[in-house]
């Protein structure tokens, strides 16, 4: 599995897809990439040892992206990716987190020192779809709720039963509450969750403008970031 990609178009940097404990969460449905978990914290400590020695600050950016959020990563590798930052003259990190780690973003800030740029994945803002149908956990009533704790949301487009109105709304919060997103284009994996074809045919013509919109990334595939398999 490729785990360590540099990404030269929008929003130049490194990204390293690393290894930890397990989701705290795990129950959303659509979700089958907690494998990559592991509990054996050595193991994961050195792999991810090997994945951040390639990085080279080139970019004084780096993505650090696990299955799961940020603050599953083993203790060691948060240490080293702190070395990293300073080492490698690193100005800003994106981490990813889940809502119910809002509160503790501000501390990793800290303990990073420098600005970290907290995705989250939010899938759609439409609430009744993202709990009852995603099973997200993640129960905030509006954008403007979770721009207080997070810089970039993460949309899921293309889903059986999600709506173009569903997706019209999300991409218009992501426009007006933040300046920076990703829309993932859902592809069919292991679980229940099936992809809706005419839903992305008609997202892929009506928002192609997204493709060169600078503050959002939209991956058509899971491995568009270069890292994963
Ligand atoms: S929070 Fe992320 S890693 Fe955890 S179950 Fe949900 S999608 Fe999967």
């Amino acid at each position: 599995m490729e785990r360590y990609n540099k990404i030269t178009e929008k929003n130049k940097r490194e990204i390293v897809l690393l290894k930890a404990f397990p989701c705290a969460w795990g129950k959303c449905r659509f979700c089958d990439y907690i494998e990559d978990n592991s509990r054996d914290r050595e193991e994961m400590a050195r792999l991810n040892e090997e994945v951040l020695s390639r990085v080279t600050g080139e970019f004084g950016v780096l993505e650090v992206i696990n299955s799961g959020s940020c603050f599953e990563l083993p203790r060691e590798t948060l240490e080293l990716i702190r070395n990293i930052v300073r080492e490698k003259k690193i100005s800003r990190l994106f981490f990813e987190a889940h809502w119910m780690y809002r509160e503790k973003l501000q501390k990793m800030r800290e303990y990073m020192g420098v600005p970290i740029i907290f995705k989250i994945g939010v899938e759609t803002f439409d609430r009744e779809f993202r709990e009852n149908y995603l099973n997200k956990h993640a129960a905030f009533e509006s954008a403007k709720e979770v721009s207080e704790y997070f810089d970039s949301p993460c949309l899921m487009v293309g889903i059986k039963g999600q709506t173009r109105e569903m997706i019209d709304y999300d991409i218009k919060m992501l426009k007006e509450h933040f300046s920076l997103g990703t829309v993932n284009v859902f592809t069919n994996n292991t679980t229940d969750v099936k992809r809706d074809e005419e839903l992305v045919e008609w997202f892929m013509n009506k928002y192609a403008d997204l493709l060169s919109d600078p503050s959002v990334e939209v991956l058509y595939e899971k491995t568009d970031f270069g890292v994963g398999d």
